[in-house]
Formats: structure tokens, C-alpha cells, sequence
């Protein structure tokens, strides 16, 4: 083989996430796992039953339409209008994904030139820096600086260049946990309006909120035409292994990111995606009772991690806690998260991996909340040894 390297320029620094060192160590070590966001529990029992009945009769055993099954499709739609009185046509402005992350991957394939530029709150999702790069374009990170990680909107503004083509937006925010309030998506609405953006927003937290109200940015004045709404089961029904995701967006958004998305997996999760259409019916109970649930689990760890000395910044949505460890005597959340299965048996994450900008985030920890009470218990009581 020549000298040339096997992994081309634009994944080169891509290597292997995070999670797979933290969990591999979590493994080796026996130590409670709350670096990755997965839950410990499945989702509702009828769902899951919905799933082995739509394999035993028979419906999506073999490639399902290339925008989604119609049940799921509608369901979509009925859940947009259900919860944010939203209207999509299920037949050209709904389309089937396999999960969140093949949205957000086909967005960016189809939509980006080589040269443009991409803004994105930083820290950012760890595929959204891959999925640029994998379009040739540049991202430009928006930093979101503790304690309340809100975005600073004249920062925004400047960031703002002839090449920036599209906003990449998260929110409910992984990992920092903010809600963009009503006033910041105004402005980021008014800002993408102006300057004739593209924005693909990833909501797949829409349900998870504890603090202020999720509204979509497509809901806003402007933004129908130019906004891919992203969203996905995993989160919303504790079910992350059937990667069953969906985009809402205009016929001409919705064809284009198809167009992408029909070469990367064509089709996916045929029976699973009857059970989500299910899923998305269930009753507003259902959507309460896992937020306040997970409420009082953020409550539960987010003490806990405050008790045991870290600087905690308690989320308004989603399933992480971002903490600071300077208080513990620390300067390195890498070094710390290293070292701490063999200190008390936790894994987390350092929120370092998610900055671009050298040096932010630096002292940042991320801990899961979205496993069993008596799992976070335990945590907490073993955190308790670092107290200083
Ligand atoms: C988990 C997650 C995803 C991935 O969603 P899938 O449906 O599992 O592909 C995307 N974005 C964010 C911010 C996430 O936390």
C-alpha cells in the first residue's frame, strides 16, 4: 500500500466517539455507566408488543416505502398538529429516517456545497461535526458558555458570513441541556430570514423539557419554507436501539433531503415503524408521565453531583447534567473522567470532546440521568467519596 492514508482528509480526527472508550472502561471496570444517553429500561409494554405484532402479521418485514409507512407518516403529522398545531401533508412533507442521526446526515449531504458554512451551538452533538465535514463544508461553532449556556445572538450575527448557508440547531441542547427561550427564537428566526438561511433543527429532546416550552423554529413567521424539523423515537419512547427518526419540512426540503437519505439506508426498521406510529398516538399521559418522571431523576442525580461537590448546572431539558469540576480541585475533565471508575465506580463524559474551540469546556463533565432510580442511588452514594 502506498503511504497515503486509508481515512480520507475529511473524517481524518474523526476516530473512534468518546463513548467507546468511557463505556469500554465502564465495562472493564464494573463502574456505574453514565457517560452514553441510553435508558436502562424500554419503552412502553403495548409499544413493544405493537412491534412483535406488526412482525408476526407481517407489515414491514420487507422494504417499506422509501418515505416511511402511511401509518407512521400520518402519525407524524397528527402528532406536529397535536402538539404544536403545526400541519404537514403526510404524503410530501413527511419523511421516514432511520433515526435522528441518518436525518441529520442526509440534511447535510443533500443541502451543503464544499465551502459552505455551517453554525451549530458548540458543544455540539458528536455527529453533527462528522456529517459537515462528510458534505465538504465548515462549521462554525456558536459557543454556549456556562453557567446558563444561553446562545449570545449578537455572536450569532457575526458569525454570519456570504457563505454561511445553513443553522444547525439543537435544542432541547445536548449536552448543556438549555431550551431556546420565546425571545431567541425570534431573533434566530428573524436572523435566518434576513439572511436567507437554511436551518435543520434536531429536537429529538422536544419531549424532555422541565423548564421553559419546546416550540419548533419551523412554527415561526419565515421558517416553514426554509426549516428541516428533525426529530426521532429513541428518546421520546425509551426505545434508541429501533432507530426510527423523522423530518417535517416543505415538499422541496423534504424531496431534497430524500434524495440523500435514499442512498444511505433506503429504507429502515420496517415493523418498528407501525409500533411508533403507535407510540406517537399515546395519550398525553404518556408524554407527561416520562417527563416528570425524568424530572425528578435530573433532580435526584443534579443533587447528588451538588452534594459531592461538583459545580452543577441544572438542565431544563433532556438527559444530561453538565457539571464543572474546579471545585473538586480539578483542571481537566479528561484526566478526571479517567480516573474516576477506579476513584468510585461512575463513568462520564468529558464535555471537551464536544467544543471545537481550544480549551472550552475543558473542566465540563457530562453525567446521564436516564437510568433507574436505584442505579442513580447508587451513583450518588459512590459519587459522595470524591466530596472534598
Ligand atoms: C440521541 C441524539 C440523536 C440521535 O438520535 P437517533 O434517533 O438515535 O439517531 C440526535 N441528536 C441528539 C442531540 C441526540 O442526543
Amino acid at each position: 500500500m502506498s503511504g497515503r492514508p486509508l481515512l480520507n482528509r475529511r473524517l481524518e480526527g474523526h476516530g473512534t466517539t468518546i463513548f467507546a472508550e468511557m463505556s469500554a472502561l465502564a465495562v472493564e471496570t464494573g463502574a456505574i455507566n453514565l457517560g452514553q444517553g441510553f435508558p436502562d429500561t424500554d419503552g412502553p409494554e403495548e409499544i413493544r408488543e405493537a412491534a412483535v405484532r406488526a412482525l408476526r402479521d407481517g407489515r414491514g418485514n420487507q422494504y417499506p416505502p422509501g418515505p416511511g409507512v402511511p401509518e407512521l407518516r400520518n402519525a407524524v403529522a397528527a402528532h406536529q398538529r397535536r402538539f404544536y398545531g403545526l400541519d404537514f401533508d403526510p404524503g410530501t412533507e413527511v419523511l421516514v429516517t432511520a433515526g435522528a442521526t441518518e436525518a441529520i446526515a442526509a440534511a447535510m449531504l443533500a443541502l451543503l456545497e464544499p465551502g459552505d458554512e455551517v453554525i451549530a451551538f458548540e458543544p455540539f452533538y458528536d455527529s453533527y461535526a462528522a456529517c459537515v465535514a462528510m458534505a465538504g463544508a465548515r462549521r462554525v461553532p456558536l459557543t454556549l458558555r456556562a453557567p446558563s449556556f444561553r446562545p449570545d445572538l449578537d455572536e450569532l450575527r457575526a458569525r454570519i458570513t456570504p457563505r454561511t448557508r445553513l443553522l444547525l440547531l439543537n435544542t432541547p441542547h445536548n449536552p448543556t441541556g438549555m431550551v431556546l427561550t420565546a425571545e431567541e427564537r425570534d431573533a434566530i428566526a428573524a436572523l435566518a430570514v434576513e439572511h436567507d438561511l437554511l436551518v435543520v433543527t434536531d429536537e429529538v429532546y422536544e419531549h424532555l423539557v422541565f423548564g421553559g416550552e419546546h416550540v419548533p423554529l419551523i412554527a415561526l413567521p419565515g421558517m416553514r419554507e426554509r426549516t428541516v424539523s428533525i426529530s426521532s423515537a429513541g428518546k421520546t419512547f425509551s426505545f434508541t436501539g429501533w432507530k426510527v427518526g423523522w423530518v417535517t419540512a416543505s415538499a422541496a426540503l423534504v424531496a431534497a433531503v430524500r434524495t440523500a437519505k435514499q442512498y444511505l439506508t433506503y429504507v429502515s426498521a420496517g415493523p418498528f415503524q407501525y409500533a411508533v406510529a403507535e407510540a406517537l398516538a399515546l395519550p398525553d399521559a404518556y408524554f407527561t408521565g416520562i417527563r416528570e418522571d425524568l424530572r425528578a431523576r435530573r433532580d435526584l442525580l443534579a443533587d447528588g453531583l451538588a452534594d459531592s461537590g461538583f459545580e452543577v448546572y441544572r438542565p431544563q431539558g433532556t438527559y444530561f447534567v453538565t457539571t464543572d469540576v474546579t471545585p473538586l480541585g480539578e483542571r481537566d475533565g479528561f484526566a478526571f473522567c479517567r480516573a474516576l471508575p477506579g476513584r468510585c465506580g461512575v463513568v462520564a463524559v468529558p464535555n471537551a470532546v464536544f467544543y471545537d474551540t481550544p480549551g472550552t469546556g475543558r473542566t465540563q463533565v457530562r453525567f446521564t440521568f436516564c437510568k433507574r432510580e436505584e442505579v442513580l442511588r447508587e451513583a450518588v452514594t459512590r459519587l459522595k467519596r470524591l466530596a472534598p
